[in-house]
């Protein structure tokens, strides 16, 4: 390809509404450009990677015993209704009328849609199990579309579901997707990470997210060092200190002028975060809630979600805290009549608890649960952190952030029982079909591999990702000598198949360098008046700063020497 025909433009300036690398990388590069909120369009440049991973998607997905194949966008929303989907799903859900005004959705996802199939093309356990998957645009109504390709409204998604007889063939299915998307990210040239998720409007038992590790990531992982635990900060389970139990004292009221936080009334009364007790105020599905939880945690809001059971969780607002007759920063579950109080199972760890007086400027000593308040749900809702506790070791977690680029769930049976997805087992006798679904994010994923791999001048594609190959530079192209050579190595490598950038616009060498940085095509050649004196082409590898002189005639050898070996990951 010569640059001076490509479609599309690299631009100097970061746009201003571009807060992750990924995004404002992937707009200055040209690579991709933005129609609406949340809406992009991928041009050439991007096309090419996209294709690449959706090439190599294909190829684990079909290795692994998956069939491809492909499902509508426009969905009834009838079938969403029947799966009980709809109402979590919420508002994410684009809704559409047609002429005769009837509901309809654009897919979100699809196992609706395939276990309606299923139900219909699946009898008996002859025919399971059955590994099905698409690669396709999908629709989702964010309410913050952001960070270019990472939150978008509409996306290109891998999906896979798998339908078995047995939960060991469900077991069967689940481990070898979790090894065919290691194998996706490891043959994209990316370092990932496994861990342990949480399944959210989904649904089902078990999850795992699959990470792409990057210090810019917007996810935030807790993994234990020592053993080999790792989870979402939305799901990790940690060992809480443990409190001694004292004797119950009796409760007392003392006054705390001004101290509204809990760190500041520890600190007036000399007590430490750990002996006390702090309540937090959340609106789930439009309802009033409390919150408590001992005074040296933080409360985990999917937890709370889950535990909830609520489609909308948000902290409540000023107006509300007050509608609701609680005393912001005095707050405490103890007395409280008619507000759902929901605390964390750490309340229960250690006694003589210091907690607000719901009395402005006044706190309680001594308060425990059971005696001085009661939970209507206790469990464990609080937030892991660098430094908690493992629970499987003695291990102390840290953390690493990342991208989620994958997420994968056990479904079992609920999907398949509200469709009447079933089979008859050898005796004749029906059951529902064990499901899972796994998904991967192909859009995602070209920006996750942004965040892991750039500098400051720009993209460092991996190899088996990046929209070309090699990138020559020609540079005093007016010059015969240069012109004949950089043609001649240009023709002689697109003859190997190699995939190469041109350069051949007549611009300074400082644009080309930049532009060529920003690109961030893996491999360089400079092909130069000064190069060609000293009998060779400038070879440089994008993430490397040395570069070196490379004979003229072994250039063509080298390069397709460095392919080989940058691609067999
Ligand atoms: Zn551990």
């Amino acid at each position: 390809m010569r640059y001076s025909r490509l479609f599309g433009k690299t631009q100097r300036e970061i746009p201003s509404d571009a807060e992750t690398i990924s995004h404002q990388l992937l707009l200055r590069s040209g690579m991709i450009a933005q129609l609406t909120a949340g809406v992009y369009s991928f041009m050439p440049l991007a096309w090419r990677s996209i294709q690449k991973i959706e090439n190599i998607i294909r190829q684990e997905m079909n290795k692994a015993g998956c069939q491809e194949l492909a499902m509508p966008v426009l969905q009834p929303v009838e079938i969403w209704q029947q799966s009980g989907r709809e109402a979590p799903f919420g508002q994410t859900l684009f809704h559409l009328k047609d002429r005769k005004d009837r509901n309809l959705v654009l897919g979100p996802t699809h196992e609706e849609v395939i276990t309606d199939l299923a139900s219909r093309y699946i009898q008996s356990y002859r025919d399971l199990p059955q590994r099905l998957y698409q690669i396709q645009a999908k629709f989702r109504d964010e309410p913050r579309p952001r960070g270019g390709l990472i939150r978008v409204r509409e996306f290109i998604m891998k999906d896979m579901y798998s339908f078995d007889a047995s939960p060991e063939g469900l077991d069967d299915s689940y481990q070898t997707m979790k090894q065919a998307y290691e194998s996706v990210y490891r043959r994209c040239g990316l370092e990932s990470m496994v861990i342990d998720a949480d399944s959210g409007a989904i649904g089902g038992k078990a999850s795992h997210e699959f990470m792409i590790v990057a210090e810019s990531g917007e996810d935030s992982i807790i993994y234990c060092p020592k053993c080999s635990y790792a989870a979402n900060a939305e799901k990790a389970v940690f060992k809480k200190k443990t409190l001694p139990k004292e004797t119950l004292k009796d409760l007392e009221e003392v006054a705390t002028p001004g101290q509204k936080a809990i760190s500041d009334v520890a600190r007036f009364l000399a007590v430490k975060p750990e002996n006390t007790l702090k309540a937090v105020f959340y609106m789930a599905d439009g309802k009033f809630v409390i919150a408590v939880i001992r005074g040296d945690l933080d409360i985990n809001e999917i937890k709370l979600k889950n535990l909830l059971k609520c489609n909308d969780l948000r902290l409540a607002e000023d107006g509300e805290v007050k509608a609701a007759g609680v005393v912001a920063g005095s707050a405490s579950p103890v007395g409280l009549k008619n507000i759902l109080i929901v605390a964390d199972d750490s309340v229960e760890n250690g006694s003589n608890f210091v907690a607000g007086a719901n009395k402005d400027g006044f706190h309680l000593k001594n308060v425990n649960c059971g005696r001085d308040f009661r939970a209507d749900k206790m469990a464990d809702i609080a937030l892991a952190a660098e430094g908690s506790a493992c629970p499987f070791c003695d291990g102390t977690f840290a953390s690493k952030r990342g991208v989620e680029v994958g997420h994968i769930f056990k479904l079992g049976t609920f999907l398949s029982e509200r469709f009447g997805a079933n089979f008859t087992d050898a005796e004749g006798v029906s059951h529902p079909i064990i499901m899972g679904c796994y998904g991967m994010g192909v859009g995602r994923l070209l920006a996750a591999a942004i965040e892991q791999n750039h500098d400051e001048k720009g993209i460092i594609w991996p190899m088996p990702i990046a929209p070309y190959q090699v990138y020559i530079c020609g540079l005093f192209l007016d010059n015969p000598v240069v012109r004949e050579s950089a043609e001649k190595i240009y023709k002689e490598l697109e003859a190997k198949s190699i995939e190469v950038l041109f350069d051949d616009r007549e611009l300074t060498a400082g644009v080309k360098f930049n532009d060529a940085d920003l690109l961030g095509i893996p491999l360089r050649l400079t092909i130069s008046p000064r190069n060609l004196d000293k009998g060779g082409v400038e070879f440089k590898l994008r993430r490397n700063k040395e570069s070196e002189l490379v004979p003229l005639d072994s250039i063509v050898e080298r390069v397709i020497a460095t392919i080989k070996s940058e691609s067999d990951l």
